[in-house]
Parts: structure tokens; sequence; C-alpha cells
């Protein structure tokens, strides 16, 4: 029983040990999966409106089973060793489950990125990467970072700049570094991906009513009511997605300064337009709107998503959740303590290292891509295309000789006969991979009956391969 709230690499640490004392794990193993292997701390000064700054910032490898490691680079005020530790170790759980072959590492800068200028920035975030890149902290074959909360294109632009400006002879240089624009070696579909990958998530839950009897539902996701907390890349995704596609109805958005809601639903465009010209959710014209807005957490609604930061979910909030089912968009939203009081209250919890599991998904593929040197589908597209034309064109003949018209769906000839381009593949490729996922952590918790919760399922299948990867290693 948690009677104290941990800190969050405890609170991750409490959450493996749960899973790891019903595992047959060999003694020593267990121990060794959970340490993180090391965390590199650096303080470094750049002059700026006439005087020098000094700045900290972590990288944490928590696990090197598989390299590179992987994990985005965070700018946020709160930044300190245990939250880059936590994330790191959540790195390579999340990895392991969805067979993304990484081992675990996170990083982060103590900065308010919005008290600084673009070019500042530009500065900070060179000076950050030179002193990683010096230490193989970025590399395409040891250490691999991505975006994270306060980051986005632009700051993965820079890293990768940076690093090719250090390594001039390096042919892969662009694959130190995933989540940069299209025009920088990016991928297709990167930026939204890990909201994406929330929509497949509850889309894969939804396919089993076992599971959504579990949660106390009915139906699919037409008409849920949803609340999200963060409306950064990914609950502005996350909430577009499932607004636009599965016909739910976002009751609630919690922002840094409020939470509107709207029982009748919010305009999740029109939102996000909004905090992009004002920097918050106030007076923002067709909803409610509260000052308090972590009590939004506790209103009654289908589903939540903590899209925002960890621990705001805790032991002083839990026992007022109403939701019947959480995902965890965020990383570490739900404390220690608080699973605990949710799991007693038959709360599901899609855990995080599932939920938000696409977007490092499909950094995968722009790795892959960085490394061949190639966009996906350049190869297959048209000839794709002509056999397709070839099928459409033996049914108009065989039509034509039965003396029968055939008439397609308006948009089938379209449809069929467009060969996929990158972006299809990559929704296809994170599709597959969420399914895939939730299914093996669907079938340790229908299955065992030492296992009641997703969390613990997601932490046996990802703990069996690490596991696994290091006896194959001879560990
Ligand atoms: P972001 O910076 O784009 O967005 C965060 C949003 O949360 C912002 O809109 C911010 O205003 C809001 N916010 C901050 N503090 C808040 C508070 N106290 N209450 C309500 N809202 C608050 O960050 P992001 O990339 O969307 O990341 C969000 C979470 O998702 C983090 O936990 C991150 O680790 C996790 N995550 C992100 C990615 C990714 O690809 N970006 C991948 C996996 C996990």
């Amino acid at each position: 029983m948690v009677l104290q709230e941990p800190s969050f690499r405890e609170s991750v640490d409490l959450m493996f040990n749960r899973a790891a004392a019903i595992m047959d794990l060999p003694p020593g193993l267990e121990e060794k999966i959970r340490v993180c292997n090391a965390t590199y701390t650096v303080r470094f000064g750049v002059r700026l409106r006439g005087q020098i700054h000094t700045f900290t910032g972590y990288r944490s490898v928590h696990s090197e089973h598989m390299e590179p490691v992987k994990g985005g680079i965070r700018y946020a005020m709160a930044v300190n060793q245990d939250e880059v530790e936590a994330l790191a170790a959540l790195m390579t759980y999340k990895c392991a489950l969805v067979e993304a072959p990484f081992g675990g590492s996170k990083g982060g800068l103590c900065i308010d990125p919005r008290q600084y200028e673009e070019h500042e920035l530009e500065m900070i975030t060179r000076r950050f990467a030179y002193e990683l890149a010096k230490r193989d902290l970025i590399n395409p074959s040891q250490n691999v970072p991505a975006p994270d909360m306060g980051t986005g294109e632009r700051e993965m632009a820079w890293i990768a700049d940076q690093y090719a400006r250090m390594n001039t002879t390096d042919i892969n240089a662009r694959a130190c570094v995933t989540g940069k624009p299209l025009n920088a070696g990016g991928i297709a579909g990167r930026v939204e991906a890990t909201g994406r990958g929330v929509q497949f998530a509850l889309r894969e839950f939804f396919r089993d009513p076992r599971d959504v009897e579990k949660a106390g539902l009915t139906g699919g996701l037409e008409g849920k009511r949803v609340i999200v907390q963060g409306l950064g890349n990914v609950g502005y995704h996350a909430a577009k997605f499932l607004a636009q596609q599965d016909g739910v109805r976002i009751t609630g958005i919690i922002e840094r300064d409020g939470a509107l809601f709207d029982e009748g639903g919010l305009d999740v465009e029109a939102v996000h337009h909004w905090i992009a010209r004002h920097g918050g959710v106030s007076g923002f014209p067709d909803a409610t709107h509260t000052a308090e807005g972590a009590a939004v957490l506790e209103h009654d609604c289908d589903i939540l998503i903590p899209a925002a930061l960890e621990g705001v979910i805790n032991l002083a909030n839990a026992h007022r959740i109403q939701a019947p089912l959480i995902i965890e968009a965020a990383n570490g939203p739900v404390t220690a303590g608080a699973d605990e009081i949710l799991r007693d209250k038959g709360t599901v919890i899609i855990p995080d290292m599932y939920a938000n599991a696409g977007g490092v998904t499909v950094s995968y593929f722009e790795w892959v891509k960085n490394l061949s040197h190639i966009r996906f589908g350049r190869m297959q597209r048209r000839q794709e295309e002509a056999r397709h034309q070839l099928v459409v064109e033996q049914l108009e003949t065989l039509s034509d000789a039965l003396g029968k018209t055939w008439s397609p769906s308006p948009d089938f000839k379209e449809k069929y006969l467009r060969g996929a381009d990158e972006l299809e593949l990559v929704r296809s490729g994170l599709d597959d991979t969420m399914r895939t996922a939730y299914q093996s952590m669907r079938e340790v918790w229908h299955d065992r009956a030492d296992v009641q919760d997703l969390r613990t399922a997601a932490y046996i299948v990802s703990i069996g391969k690490v596991a696994a990867s290091y006896r194959a290693k001879g560990l």
C-alpha cells in the first residue's frame, strides 16, 4: 500500500516491481533491468542579451540491451534527474512493448522556452546538442533523441544540423535524431504520431466488448464524452482525430490557465487556434471557463486523456476521479498510489508505456528511412497503381463480356487505383503496431488470473522481452 507520494522514478519502479514479483526472472536480472545505467548532467553557458546564462541539462540511458537507445528531449523548468531517469525507464519498456529495436533513454533541459526568442533558443539548443554529441549521447548508432514536452520539429532540425556539422563525413548523420521536419530528413506523419497512436489504441480497446465491459462502458467510441488535459502536440492530435473520425464528444479541455467545458462538445480546432493566438484557453467565447483547471479531471466523463505532464492524478484526487476509462497519453500522469486507488475502484487505465508509444514507433520508421536514404513507397507506389489498373481493366472487360454494367461505388476507383504514399504507409505501420502491442497486453490481462490491470500486463510483456534480449546476449 502506497501511503506517501513517491517520486516519479520511484513510482515507475513500484509499478515495475508489482509485475516483476509475479514473473519468473532469474535472480539479479530483475535488478539489472530496473536500474538506470547512467545519467549525464551537463552545465553550460550561453551568452545572451549581454550576459552569460548557465543552463543545466541531462541525458539518461536506462537500458542498452539494444542500441541505439531512444528517447525524447524535454524543455521545462521542472526537469530534474529523477524525472529524466523515470522517463528513460519508461522508454525501455515502451520500445520493448511495441517492438521498436531500441534501448531506453531520455533527456531534458531546465528551461522555460517561452522566455526566449527563437534565435536564442537555437543557440541554447545547438550548445546542448554539442555537449551531448561530443559524448556520443547523440549518435545515429548509439543514442537518438526525439521531441518531447516543450520541443518539436524546429529543435530537432537544429540538433540534426549541429550533429552533421560535427560529423561531416557521417553519411547517416540525419539518423542522429527523429521528429525532424520533412525537408530536413523527417517522415510524413511524425508530428501527429503520438496523438494518432492514442486514437488507434482506443479503437483497439473498443474492438473487444470484454474490455469495454471491464470499464463499465457499452458500445463503441461514437458519442463517448472525453476530457483532455493539455492541448499540446499529443493532446491536440488525439482530441482532433477522435472528434473528427470517431465521433467522440470532447466535453472538457484543461490547460495551464484553466479549463473549458461544454457537454455538447468543444470545437478542438477553434480552441487550438485560440491558444495559439492568446497563449491559453481564457477568454474562449464558446464554452464555460474555470480557472480551477485540475478540478475538471474529476468531472463526469467516459474517457479521461491526461496529455500534459506527470503526477496529475495522485493520492490527493484519485478517489474523486469519475472517468471509468483513463488513457495515459502523457508519461506518468497517474502516480503509483493513485494507480492503486483507481484499480480498487475498477477504473481501467490504458498505460502510458503503450498509450503514447505512437511517437517512438514513427520515430523508428523515420530512423529506418534515414538509414536507407529513401522515402517509403518510392519504389513501389506507381508499380502498385499499374497492377491495380490491370485488375480494374479486367473487371471492366469481364462485365462487358457478360453484358453487365459494372458500377462500383463512386470513390472505389479513386481509392483502389491510388498507390500508398509515405503518410499512408506510416499510418498503416503505426496502426498495426498499436493493435499488435495491445493484443499482447490483452492476452496477459485476460489469461492470467494474477493480473488485474493493463499496466501490469504491459510490464509483464515488456520485461519479458527485455529479459529475452539480455539472455540472448549471454547475461
Ligand atoms: P507539448 O509541450 O506539446 O504540450 C503540453 C501541453 O500541456 C501544452 O499545451 C501545455 O500548455 C499543457 N500543460 C502544461 N502544463 C499543464 C498543466 N499544469 N495543466 C494543463 N495543461 C498543461 O508536449 P507534448 O509533446 O504534447 O507532450 C505531452 C506529454 O506526452 C508528455 O508527458 C510527454 O512526455 C508525452 N509524450 C510526448 C510524445 C511526443 O511525441 N511529443 C511522445 C510520447 C509521450
